[in-house]
């Protein structure tokens, strides 16, 4: 049995990035963009009206007001998309839409609220003063040309989408997603929906397994429940073997008579870089390597394969994927947090801001089979081993479900 510690150091070892693929922007969402984007141009890219109004020289407006408008002659109209050419003369003023390019000779907008308004007359009556630059967007007043744009390892959202799309790009390369099969093996479990017979239970963690990878943007290529029986692991796992980035099977992996996943895992060639770590729940956690797949065992409690999946192999997962380490972080326990004396603890936890403080507690029913206790969870907590409980007040680590917010 070796440390927490020293089992993520070793899965650090062999945790290699994933190649790259072009996607079209349309099916982007989700993905992790895998180089920085700069701004190929300044934005604004021009000198544009904020306003629907009147592009004016300033000067031409000085001393203007409702009593004693300034006569402006109007000499032609820039809308967004079709600017004018024309150059403003003393005196002279166009009509000029909101995102249409100011012209030359130009250095203010009047709104159109502040005039007699977009008529045909040749002439316009500018109710107030303005100044230079008024109203104007300042070509690059925004984004220089060359600037960060989006770094590496950046999940895509709507922003990062908008921001893609506003600088014209189609398509763009992307993290492959990692191919995963899943596995869970027991004799006794059957699929929901299906009448249970005696002693059969359903298989519950190839759905949370698959919705972890769903909620991370993998892609689950091979998922099924396999008896507990060589043969049946070894067709499975030969093929998945050869087609997978990664494999993750909850069961089979203790020390029960019919735990046969870590034998055929070593059958098939898989080198075994170690079972067992020191931790509650899921000490008989395997993982191995063959060839570029990562591969994890994990035991069939629904919690230790929830917390172990969510400990040791979403964190792979994000690795592979290009996505940044996300940083410690720690609360204050309101309740005592059993810990062990030799072994790591985690538990579903509930955290909460209080009086600007973190505060948190483990969820209750802590048992490693009952899977109820990560209903009401938004984080897990883990803890170094120790003598005696954690007390209300002491520290612990916080670790946020990613989909669930801390209020
Ligand atoms: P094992 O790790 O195979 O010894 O299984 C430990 C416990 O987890 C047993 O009570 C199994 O019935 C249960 N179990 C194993 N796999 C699953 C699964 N896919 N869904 C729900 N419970 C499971
Ligand atoms: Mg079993």
């Amino acid at each position: 049995m070796i440390t927490v510690q020293k089992a993520k150091s070793i899965i650090d070892q062999y945790l290699n990035q994933l190649d790259s693929e072009v996607v079209l922007i349309n099916e982007s969402s989700g993905r992790i963009i895998n180089h920085n984007l700069e701004a190929t141009f300044p934005f604004p890219r021009f000198d544009n009206s904020a306003m629907d109004g009147f592009a004016v020289r300033s000067i031409d407006t000085v001393g203007a007001s409702q009593e004693h408008p300034a006569s402006l002659k109007v000499i032609g109209i820039s809308s967004a998309g079709v600017p004018s050419d024309l150059t403003l003369n003393p005196g002279e003023c166009i009509q000029c839409m909101t995102g249409a390019s100011i012209p030359n000779g130009a250095d203010a907008v009047v709104m159109v609220e502040h005039t007699s308004g977009f008529t045909d007359n040749d002439t316009v009556h500018v109710f107030e003063e303005t100044h230079s630059g008024k109203h104007i967007r300042k070509m690059g007043e925004e984004i220089q040309k060359g600037d960060a744009l989006i770094v590496k390892g950046t999940r895509i959202t709507p922003s990062e989408i908008g921001v893609l799309a506003s600088f014209g790009h189609r398509k763009f390369s992307v993290v492959k997603k990692p191919r995963i099969a899943i596995f869970g093996t027991g004799d006794e479990l059957i699929e929901p929906g299906e009448i249970l017979d005696d002693g059969q239970v359903y298989n519950s963690n190839l759905y949370i397994f698959a919705d972890l990878v769903k909620n991370l943007g993998g892609h689950v290529t091979m998922k099924n429940v396999v008896k507990d029986s060589k043969e049946s692991l070894n067709s499975f796992l030969s093929k998945a073997l050869k087609t997978s980035d990664v494999i993750i099977s909850s069961g089979g992996v203790s020390m029960g008579r019919f735990d046969y996943v870590r034998d055929v895992y070593i059958g098939l060639g898989v080198k075994e870089h170690f079972w067992k770590v020191a931790q509650k729940p899921g000490k008989p956690l395997f993982f191995g390597t063959k060839k570029g797949t990562l591969i994890f065992g994990l035991p069939g409690n629904p919690i230790s394969a929830y917390i172990g999946f969510m400990k040791w192999v979403w964190p792979a997962l994000e690795s592979i994927m290009g996505i940044p380490k996300s940083k410690p972080i720690t609360g204050l326990l309101t309740e005592p947090f059993p810990r062990e004396n030799c072994k790591y603890r985690y538990l579903f936890g509930q955290a909460w801001f209080e009086n600007e403080k973190l505060l948190c507690k483990p969820t209750g029913k802590i048992g490693s089979h009952m899977l109820s206790s990560s209903l009401s969870a938004n984080c897990i907590l883990g803890s170094e081993q120790g003598e005696n409980p954690l007390q209300p007040g002491d520290k612990i680590n916080i670790n946020v479900l990613p989909w669930k917010h801390i209020k």
